[in-house]
């Protein structure tokens, strides 16, 4: 190149960045239930950047309800020595190894082994590499994943420990099923939307009032299930699920969230009670990782289903609940376990079960983001939308450059490049703790107070 310095050199990530992204959500009880009744939602928040020239970054975060997020950012923060300095086409390339690298890294694995704060961190770099990866291709994170052919799906996935239930030639063939659907299924999906249901009426701490005319607004809005909280005090439960039920009616699917409140016999007798409301799940009864205690629930609750999953750790605890016939709805989170691989994983696991997949979401972006795994499972691993809903909640959206869009109770598939998980630069700013605007004005008070006693 005559005069020309351009450069060939193959380009690299200069840094992993993680800011501390804090909601004071508590302030209105937006998110309270049974466990958590003052969350500040939060997120600890991943930014891949890298020297290609091309204007794309990574973005993804791991969702905390406050305090947690110490922990998660510097979790984050340990992993950037498997990606920073590293070539961007082998990163992006196989992010199958990626995945595995991080997973196994033998001293933070060791505080799991793939569970909790380091999985969750391994996921938000696994989705902010997944987000620049789509951003590079042109394409929203579903439609990259719905395209690639079924043998790198299958290489994605880390199958130790799974094969006792689904082989790698198993799932393989279960996605070359689906390759001759995928580009109806794909229209269809832009033309109609993945079915959605809601949670917005159902917090713990709404009045009556409040969710009687959410209830109300959420059917005339198109939804066909929403979902309410329930396990803090019976009587209370009995009667808004009274107030829910008359609101919505009888054609409307009625969804209750215990957050892993009770025992397994007080979860047995607590949905008795609500059974004359036609609960159609009970999410949550007891803790995540009680796959017998699951079972159990199930078995005596028939034909109410059990749904778990947004605190399920990993692809094995699902493996085992649908060994177990534990579950009747599997429900992936986006920033839970290791990334968009662990949940191809876990995708591939409930569609080789027969298991419907109703991922949860609200959360900050956790909607934006699990979007697409739905969207990607319905084009080209399960096939189906039968009895499959995603969750919304109609918090936080106005953070994120592209937030979800619902119409009619769906959601429209995203066409804007990425895996959706991107927050507004000014919301960041603004919502960074403790310094950031937002923190520093709910401070002033208590530092005024404190200095007043030192004083
Ligand atoms: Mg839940």
């Amino acid at each position: 190149m005559p005069g020309g310095t351009l450069s060939t050199r193959p380009a690299v990530f200069t840094s992993l960045d993680v800011h501390d992204v804090r909601f004071p959500t508590s302030e209105h009880l937006d998110g309270s239930d049974a466990m958590n009744p003052e969350p500040d939602y939060s997120a600890a928040y991943a930014v891949l950047r890298t020297d290609a020239g091309d204007g794309h970054e990574g973005h993804a975060l791991a969702f905390t309800t406050g305090r947690g997020n110490d922990l998660q950012t510097a979790a984050i923060h340990a992993l950037a020595p498997f990606v920073v300095g590293r070539r961007v086409d082998d990163v992006l390339g196989d992010l199958g190894a990626f995945s595995k690298e991080m997973v196994h890294e033998p001293q933070l694995r060791w505080l799991g082994p793939e569970k909790g704060v380091v999985q969750m961190a391994v996921g938000a770099v696994l989705n902010a590499a997944w987000d620049l990866r789509a951003k590079r291709a042109g394409q929203p994170l579903w439609r990259l994943l719905a395209h690639l052919d079924p043998e790198e799906v299958v290489s994605l996935v880390d199958f130790r420990w799974l094969t006792d239930a689904m082989t790698q030639r198993e799932a393989l063939t279960l996605l070359q099923r689906a390759v001759p659907g995928r580009a109806e299924r794909e229209d269809e999906l832009l033309r109609r939307g993945y079915p959605a249901y809601t949670t917005t009426p159902g917090w713990l701490g709404y009045s009556d009032e409040k969710l009687e005319r959410l209830a109300k607004q959420a059917v005339a809005d198109g939804f066909t299930q929403i979902k309410l909280k329930v396990g803090a005090d019976l009587l209370d439960d009995v009667r808004r699920m009274e107030v829910a039920r008359a609101a919505v009616g009888d054609g409307v699917r009625i969804a209750v969230d215990a957050n892993q409140r009770w025992d397994v016999g007080d979860a047995i007798t607590w949905m008795r009670a609500l059974a004359p409301y036609d609960p159609y799940w009970i999410e949550e009864p007891t803790s995540p990782d009680d796959v017998l205690g699951h079972a159990t629930v199930r078995r005596a609750l028939h034909p109410i289903k059990v749904a778990t999953g947004e605190h399920v750790a990993n692809r094995v605890v699902f493996k085992q609940l649908l060994q177990a016939g534990a579950v009747d709805v599997v429900q992936i989170d986006a920033a839970r376990v290791a990334g968009v691989n662990e949940n191809l994983a876990i995708l591939l696991l409930a569609a080789h079960h027969g298991v419907p997949v109703c991922p949860h979401a609200g959360g900050v972006g956790l909607c934006e983001m699990v979007q697409h795994l739905s969207m990607a499972d319905y084009v080209s691993v399960s096939g189906t939308w039968t009895d499959r809903v995603v969750e919304h909640v109609d918090h936080l959206h106005e953070h994120f450059v592209t937030p979800v869009q619902l119409e009619n109770g769906r959601y429209r598939a995203p066409l804007a490049l990425g895996g959706g998980g991107e927050m507004l630069a000014a919301s960041i700013a603004a919502h960074t703790f403790p310094d950031g605007p937002v923190w520093a004005a709910r401070r002033a008070p208590q530092a005024v107070a404190a200095e007043g006693i030192l004083a």
